[in-house]
């Protein structure tokens, strides 16, 4: 054999890289590597732990680990170099690369040693594949059989693509696999041609028969369990392609591919750009072209410029500051949690009826599941990209791929990639840059806000958020109330479609916005703004003062605050007491759990900036829809029934010690009561007393503790009179409360409407509540979001409750309402609500009992 360069139409020989068996590509234990996915090649099973270069060239890329490496021949070929299956995973152990990248290496050249045992005994398996990269540039005409010699032994020939009477396709089915071969030519009759819903339907078709299908075009090739790859050939509608089939179930899989690229599917059409359509989730009457619908999350009025938080485009490290194996495990668990997120957007949309919505975003899944895309991360995670840029960059070669197409239509599938790359990116916690594109006045829109990504808006500059998805007590919504900015959610993914900068008007009170609105309509919009800011300014004039019902009957209006502003704000707005302070965003703001000192000098801070106004503190409530990254808990398949509230002390007990022991040391004892969340029966109840009792015991403190219990889950609120018997108050949690009854995610758009703590359900366990809590002489509370409901102030009042906690924002509202009640005739009222059917019934009910309670800007519900 030769080692010289040899001129660019001439064959290139490759020595063997390896000693050992030679195997056929077709027999390598790797789907991935034996269907061809990585480029057509072939197998060595090493007799020993040495592989030298096949050829002159360049080391292009090696990996971090030393398991793989890729050689740029002088003629241009690139030879994937991949010592052993999964061998990504031992993170380098046993390996040593004895080349750098960039290196200029010789045929025979030792390139890396390894530790052959380690690899048989550690990884999938030791055989190992020389694959070529740039397949649609060489083909391989010859390979070896039988054994070969590492630097001595010709294994293959390769040929450029150009000049060569058979495809490089062609080559790689004849030769590399056994099993039937089949052939077809297919003229493509789908509206459109090879896009996305015919190619994922196609794959679809053949999976789970022994065959793999390859579809050629032109001199392009893709393998059928790649979408994008498909996409990639750019065979548009009317395009003739070849379908290549190998395997014992060939002829099936073919045919049923062949079905799927030749039918119209029903009802499809050709995929036009993205349109605006009206959506309305009741699908009552027929709205204006400009106008979407959700469900309201915090009531007012906001007029301003659209922007999406989703574009920013993201600052992402290059390099991963963990080890590849870390840097995988990572982005699985980002593919996951898009994926699982994907699930529940098409489950939603169906359920709308939204059939062509839940196709692009099953679509959408496919790709996240392309092994295109996720080998192609991989090998970069591997060479010690960070999991980010490794996705990103997957991505946007293969949106390069579609952009360089004739196909109009094909190159437009390249929004779907970028969604899904933003998916991906958001789950491994890269957010966009929100400080820098954000204009005077506001409307904020995405998908799904985060609490960080509103704690990290300029609320100075916002006059309106809205979600596409998410429900109306999903933290986000809460955060919107607690920053007393208008919000809507759930209004759908045509949210996406409004373009940037747009003007619009959005209602949050009614749940609309109005995109290119008229001169006269932003006007109107205007004015009632201004017109709801003075009620409002009214109402706070007199929110210093305490709350009675006409005849008398005291109720305490407290706030809910999460930070030392909120509690400012308690202050301004005239609150009582603080009601419920979520400690979950302490826990966010650190980059791991605060200390004993830490916390309790927060808690410090905020119990002083009160005033003498008594707090009550809950222990974190981390989990669910409240994730902490740092505390690394274990996944959950179904998170809001995990490892949340109080459980996280089974697996993490120190943090929930940390706490109590921060909360004691708070001055003026007394000042602080503190509240277990996601409390399910009395023992729990019982074991953290003791652990409290034992902290104050220890610090000297002899002064009785107040110690409450959340009642979020419907076990809690039966058993109240159990609880009430050791509790010193209970506070109903109305948004987990409702969740967990109606078994309706708190968070799900598509359940937005129907998820009402209004339900009848809800109400009655309210009333166990409150019952089982009088046996004992305790008070309860409500410090979930129907506490500012203005339907629900007068039933929660007639059922007993005395404490109604709400947003900073809401306690001057709250205040006029109840003033404007008569206890008496709350309580006369309520039980018939008690025997209605249906959460729409009650209110219905309510508005004609209490129908001076007009609804005004702080009315957060406008069903
Ligand atoms: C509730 O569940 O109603 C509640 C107040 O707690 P959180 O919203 O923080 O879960
Ligand atoms: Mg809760």
């Amino acid at each position: 054999m030769t080692n010289q360069p040899l001129p660019y139409a001439s064959p290139v020989v490759l020595l063997a890289p390896l000693t050992g068996r030679i195997v056929p590509l077709a027999d390598v234990p790797d789907p991935v590597f034996s269907s061809g996915m990585l480029g057509d090649g072939i197998g060595i099973d090493p007799a020993e732990g040495r592989l030298v270069a096949p050829c002159g060239g360049t080391i292009s890329q090696l990996a971090g680990t030393g398991h793989a490496l890729t050689l740029t021949t002088h003629q241009g070929a690139q030879l994937l170099l991949h010592i052993g299956i999964d061998t990504v995973e031992l993170g380098g152990a046993g390996f040593r690369a004895l080349v750098s990248e960039g290196a200029q290496v010789e045929a025979g050249d030792l390139l890396v040693e390894f530790d052959l045992a380690t690899v048989a005994r550690k990884a999938r398996s030791p055989v190992s594949v020389i694959a070529i990269a740039n397949g649609e540039a060489f083909h391989i005409a010859q390979r070896a059989e039988g054994m070969a010699a590492a630097g001595r032994t010709p294994l293959l020939v390769l040929r450029p693509a150009a000049g060569t009477a058979s495809s490089p396709a062609a080559a790689s089915v004849a030769c590399s696999a056994p099993g039937a071969q089949v052939r077809r030519i297919v003229k493509l009759t789908t509206p459109g041609g090879l896009h996305a819903r015919p190619a994922a339907r196609a794959r679809a078709a053949a999976r789970g028969l022994d065959a793999q299908v390859e579809v050629r075009f032109g001199d392009k090739r893709a393998s059928l369990d790649s979408v994008v790859a498909l996409l990639g050939l750019g065979a548009g509608e009317q395009a003739v392609v070849e379908l290549a089939g190998i395997g014992p179930q060939a002829t099936l899989a073919v045919e049923a591919v062949e079905h799927e690229l030749t039918r119209a599917a029903e009802g499809e059409t050709a995929p036009a750009a993205p349109s605006v359509t009206v959506s309305r989730a009741d699908g009552v009457s027929p709205l204006a072209a400009n106008t979407l619908t959700g469900v309201c999350a915090a009531p007012g009025i906001g007029v301003g410029t659209l922007v999406h938080l989703d574009e920013g485009e993201i600052d992402l490290p290059e390099f991963s500051t963990t080890t590849p194996v870390d840097e995988l495990h990572r982005l699985d668990q980002a593919l996951a949690a898009a994926d699982a997120a994907l699930g529940a957007t098409i489950r939603n949309a169906l359920q709308r009826g939204a059939d062509a919505e839940a196709g692009i975003f099953a679509v959408h899944r496919v790709l996240l599941d392309d092994p295109t895309l996720i080998d192609a991360a991989r090998d970069l995670i591997a060479l010690g990209k960070s999991g980010g840029y490794a996705w990103r960059t997957a991505i946007h070669t293969q949106i390069a791929i579609l952009a360089g197409l004739d196909d109009q239509l094909l190159a437009a599938r390249a929004t779907d990639l970028r969604d899904v790359e933003k998916r991906v990116l958001r789950a491994l916690g890269h957010g966009p840059d929100v400080h820098s594109i954000l204009p005077d006045d506001a409307v904020v829109a995405a998908g799904e806000f985060t609490p960080s990504d509103l704690a990290a808006l300029d609320r100075k500059r916002i006059v309106a958020l809205v979600m596409a998805r998410g429900g109306a007590t999903s933290h986000a919504a809460i955060i919107a109330r607690q920053l007393g900015i208008p919000a809507i959610v759930a209004v759908g993914d045509a949210l996406h479609a409004i373009p940037a900068n747009t003007q619009v008007v959005v209602d949050a009170t009614s749940g609309r916005i109005d995109h290119a609105p008229g001169t006269r309509i932003i006007e109107q919009a205007r004015l009632e703004r201004q017109r709801l800011l003075s009620v409002r300014e009214a109402s706070r004039k007199l929110s210093g003062e305490p709350a009675a019902t006409r005849d008398g009957h005291q109720i305490e209006v407290a706030a809910n605050i999460a930070t030392l502003d909120d509690a400012r704000s308690a202050v301004d707005n005239g609150a009582d007491a603080v009601g419920l302070l979520r400690t979950e965003l302490l826990f966010m703001q650190h980059q791991l759990a605060p200390g004993i000192t830490a916390q309790c000098e927060s808690y410090q801070a905020i119990v002083d900036a009160l005033q003498g106004r008594r707090a009550i503190i809950r222990t974190l409530d981390a989990g669910a829809d409240k994730a902490v990254d740092y505390l690394a808990l274990p996944p959950e398949q179904n998170p809001a029934l995990g490892l949340r509230g109080i459980r996280l002390a089974q697996v993490r007990p120190e943090l929930l010690d940390d706490q109590l022991q921060g909360l004691l040391r708070v001055r003026p004892f007394g000042a602080v009561r503190i509240m277990l969340p996601m409390v399910t029966e009395l023992a729990e109840l019982v074991r953290i007393r003791r652990r409290i009792d034992e902290f104050a015991q220890a610090m000297g403190r002899t002064d009785a503790i107040e110690v409450g219990v959340m009642i979020e889950v419907p076990s809690a609120a039966l058993l109240a009179d159990q609880l009430a018997r050791h509790a010193d108050f209970l506070s109903i949690g109305t948004n987990d409360l409702t969740q967990y009854t109606l078994a309706m995610d708190r968070c799900h758009a598509g359940l937005a409407a129907q998820s009402d703590g209004l339900h009848p359900a809800v109400l009655r366990l309210i009333d166990a509540t409150v019952r089982g809590a009088r046996m004992h002489g305790k008070w309860v509370g409500v410090c979930g979001a129907l506490a500012s409901d203005p339907d629900a102030v007068p039933v929660l009042i007639g059922l007993g409750v005395t404490e109604l906690s709400v947003e900073p924002v809401c306690v001057p509202d709250v205040k006029v309402r109840v003033r404007d009640l008569d206890y008496t005739q709350c309580r006369q009222r309520v039980q018939e609500l008690l025997c209605l059917e249906s959460a729409p019934l009650v209110r219905a009910a309510s508005r004609e009992a209490w129908p001076q309670l007009a609804r005004t800007n702080q009315a957060p519900w406008s069903r």
